[in-house]
């Protein structure tokens, strides 16, 4: 059900310049574009278009902050104090961020809320680990003292995505300063307006300049000129596992950067019929739906034992059914529009597809309402593992239901992919939970949950879905250099 959208004046805007050197500056061609609010498919506002010579400019001011001056100086448990303040100020602007997250986006306020909620326990995690980041002493041969220091790697580019704005910003800033680096990050074209208000809350908080650069501009242009830049000492990445290949491909191809991925995904969600299925079927529900089907994770191949396959097919296009879909304003609403044009074509594109391959569509399958990018929660049965959307990432409210037999025949199919993102599985036997675990080639495996994130444990990608972890102490790996010391006594 759609309900009308409505004008969205309580929300406030913030800053749409780029953030350099802590000053909000217009971009050096002076080109601006337009972000759009899904929900209406009209202009929000314009905000600074960054391109190479904003780059330069914001990686010069990264360098001078991480060679000279009060960061470097600075020791890690101030470091740590400043993460710790600024996980405040988000706190005390909860509000204003999620109306914002939700304006630009289109997610339900409540998944705002959700996303803020680990935003925050992100740069407190981080921020505790800052003075805890420590070297080893090594008992080597002869008359020598040998020990490692972890260093910070330098300037660190970062490019995210537009499905969880203000988390992936968390998720790459917070480990970054954590161990002294300094950072220009590029947001989504779809999404710059809540990263820009946190830069505000940088500078509040206390970083010195060209510690964190803000940028907001379009892949090809900004987001290559860091991929390419011969100054930037790492580059971390979240996106497509095509632009994956394309920035690796960049950084190999310039300065040999490091490069952490996490890219896409098309994780197995399997359910055995010895499962609680109540609680199967609505966490395969929010396993697909959640975000509005744009999660890297998403279970969007559901695995379903023969011998419930049945009760699970209707109960799970009941509760699609059900599925609340329209204002994300609006308390009740569970999903709302798909954040751009492109990507309601993209999606509505697989559905077609799937028809077309011979799968039974039991709902949805349409757009909503007469404007924004609305699309019916829609479920696929009889889907078989060669059709386009068994395959490939849709990143939209799409299920797709599959039938298996026996243990052993859906880890082959699960894991015939090349992705490995995540996966989950749904029983009450301990043995099959621990089998599924340990045979899915996947960076994370839920057995009874699904997205069950938590700062502290690591999250990314086998194969074709990345490279490297985030979060928890791993997460701090793509971030130092490990320096070995010897001395002669
Ligand atoms: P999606 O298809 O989900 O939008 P993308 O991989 O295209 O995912 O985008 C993720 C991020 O990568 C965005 O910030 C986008 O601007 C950026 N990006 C897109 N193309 C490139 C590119 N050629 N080089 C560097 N960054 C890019």
């Amino acid at each position: 059900m759609v309900t009308a959208t409505r004008p969205e004046q309580q929300v406030k805007i913030g800053p749409t310049k780029l953030l350099i050197n802590n000053e909000w500056v217009n971009s050096v061609s002076g080109r601006r574009f337009e972000t759009i609010n899904p929900s209406t498919g009209e202009a929000i506002c314009d905000v600074a278009e960054a391109d190479a010579p904003d780059v330069d400019k914001a990686v010069q001011a990264a360098r001078m902050a991480f060679t000279s001056g009060e960061w470097r100086q600075m020791s890690a448990t101030r470091r740590g104090e400043l993460l710790y303040k600024l996980a405040d100020l988000i706190e005390q602007n909860i509000d204003e961020l999620a109306r914002l997250e939700t304006l630009d986006n289109g997610k339900p306020l409540q998944n705002s809320y959700g996303d803020l909620g680990l935003v925050i326990a992100c740069y407190r995690y981080y921020a505790g680990w800052a003075d805890k980041v420590q070297g080893k002493t090594i008992p080597i041969n002869g008359p020598y003292f040998c020990y490692t220091r972890h260093e910070p790697v330098g300037v660190v580019g970062q490019i995210i995505p537009w499905n969880f704005p203000l988390l992936m910003q968390a998720w790459k800033l917070s480990p970054a300063l954590a161990t002294g680096n300094t950072v220009v990050m590029k947001t989504a074209e779809q999404t710059p307006l809540s990263a820009l208000r946190v830069g505000e809350l940088i500078i509040e908080a206390g970083f010195p300049p060209g510690v964190v650069n803000l940028l907001s501009g379009y892949g090809p242009t900004a987001g290559a000129a860091i991929a390419n830049h011969m100054d930037i000492d790492k580059l971390a990445f979240t996106g497509s596992t095509e632009v994956g290949h394309l920035v690796m491909e960049a950084a190999a191809k310039s300065n040999l950067k490091r490069v952490s991925l996490e890219l896409g995904g098309k994780s197995p969600n399997i359910v055995f019929a010895d499962a609680n299925m109540d609680a199967a079927i609505e966490g395969s529900h929010q396993a697909l739906f959640f975000n509005q089907g744009q999660c890297c994770c998403a279970g969007s191949r559901v695995f379903v034992e023969e011998r419930c396959y049945d009760e699970f097919v209707a109960k799970s296009v009941e509760r699609a059914q059900r599925r609340v879909v329209g204002n994300p304003f609006d308390e009740h609403t569970e999903q709302g529009p798909q954040v751009d044009k492109d990507q309601f074509d993209k999606v509505m594109s697989y559905i077609e597809s799937g028809m077309r391959e011979g799968a039974q569509m039991l709902c949805g399958g349409h757009s909503l309402g007469d404007r924004g990018f609305f699309i019916q929660p829609t479920v696929f049965t009889d889907v078989k593992d060669h059709m386009k959307i068994a395959q490939e990432e849709i990143f939209g409210p799409v299920m797709s239901i599959i039938k298996f037999k026996d243990i052993h025949e859906v880890i082959e199919r699960a894991n015939n992919t090349m992705y490995g993102l995540a996966a989950a599985v749904w029983t009450q036997d301990i043995s099959k939970a621990h089998t599924i675990a340990n045979n899915i080639r996947a960076g994370t495996v839920w057995v009874n949950c699904f997205d069950v994130f938590d700062a502290a444990a690591p999250f990314g990608g086998f194969k074709q879905s990345g490279m490297g972890r985030e979060l928890g102490e791993y997460g701090l790996e793509h971030y130092t250099e490990v320096k070995t010391v010897t001395i002669k006594l």
